[in-house]
């Protein structure tokens, strides 16, 4: 963890990290910031080689898109290619659900570099709800691309705790902001006329969106090619192998991760949500991951949720964490 500065922030401090912040970004560095789904890792998103350093600290393929965090709605024509209607649906969109955890993939303007898209034609831009990301982005001034600040296809950070043990000593400053309140990456949806196709399910429901348009689920497993690498079979992994929980027996040595109730007095054992809160779930669901990786257990059993809301992603994660096919 050596080389990597850690600011906390309360009230009194939030003036000194944005500013700290905004020092690294402006020198082309890499920062980690608070986002209200998990810890991203920030770039000028306008500088190329300061982009390059988000793919080397967390050994990200250069095929894998980053989305781009906007400091506010007035950017969105001069990174996005919008068309009279898709410019009206974008702006629904936008008014319901930014700031929030809502990705929109959209025609990028050609000034994007093609670092950012992996050379798409299009870009993934969102705005941010958490109070610190919004200070720093806003004060920048520029567009921030941020992708989860973990190593690429491990479990997102959903604390600065996380952040250090994924990228201790690979950058120089990460802004502690407490932890995540959604704990799970943003929905990420591609407009498509009428369509509103899914790539990757998150804390914004389906049936959040079905009245902007007919919502259909893109984001099943895919073994190649994806179109989000969040899409990738084998993605939000632990190093323990892990698998869904059938039965009400399991073998010694082996942890368990149960979505409600009380943990059994039995071995090693986390719950998500005591009182059964899919939202609380979800918030909690990388860190208990986490821990249960790091507690020697010689395999993990996930207890399934129930896939209404916020469920759907939680079960993305876990089918995804569960697979080590690729
Ligand atoms: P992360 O922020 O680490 O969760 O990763 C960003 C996610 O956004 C990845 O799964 C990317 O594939 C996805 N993404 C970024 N840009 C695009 C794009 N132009 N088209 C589709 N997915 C994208
Ligand atoms: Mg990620």
């Amino acid at each position: 963890m050596s080389g990597v500065e850690t600011r906390r922030v309360d009230a009194a401090g939030l003036a000194e990290a944005v500013e700290a912040a905004v020092d690294c970004l402006s020198a082309g560095e890499v920062v980690a910031l608070p986002t209200e789904t998990v810890y991203g890792l920030a770039a000028d998103a306008t500088r190329p080689e300061a982009v390059l350093k988000i793919f080397e600290a967390k050994a990200r393929p250069l095929f894998d898109p980053l989305i781009v965090h906007l400091p506010g709605m007035e950017w969105i024509e001069r990174v996005c290619a919008l068309e009279q209607g898709l410019r009206r649906q974008v702006e629904a969109l936008a008014a319901a659900f930014w700031p929030g955890p809502l990705t929109l993939v959209l025609p990028r303007q050609p000034r994007v570099p093609d670092l950012v898209t992996s050379g798409l034609e299009t870009v993934a831009v969102r705005i941010s709800a958490h109070p610190v990301f919004d200070a720093v982005v806003r004060r920048f001034g520029r567009p921030l691309a941020a992708p989860s600040a973990n190593r690429f296809g491990r479990i997102s950070p959903t604390a600065a705790g996380h952040v250090l043990e994924e990228l201790g000593g690979r950058i120089p400053l990460v802004i502690d902001g407490g932890p995540c309140r959604h704990g799970i990456e943003s929905t990420i949806v591609a407009p498509a006329g009428e369509e509103l196709r899914i790539l990757r399910a998150g804390p914004v429901a389906p049936s959040d969106l079905e009245r902007f348009g007919t919502v259909r689920m893109i984001s099943g497993v895919k073994e190649v090619r994806p179109e989000a690498p969040g899409q990738l079979a084998s993605h939000y992994a632990p190093r323990t192998p892990m698998r869904l929980r059938v039965g009400d027996e399991w073998p010694e040595g082996v942890g368990v991760l149960f979505w409600r109730g009380q943990p059994e007095p039995r071995g090693r054992c986390e719950v998500l949500s005591p009182a059964g809160d899919l939202r609380e779930a979800a918030m909690n669901l990388f860190a208990k991951l986490r821990q249960l990786d790091e507690s020697g257990v010689t395999e993990i059993l996930a207890e399934p949720v129930p896939e209404t809301g916020v469920g759907i992603a939680i079960m993305d994660r876990i089918r995804r964490a569960a697979h080590r096919g690729v």
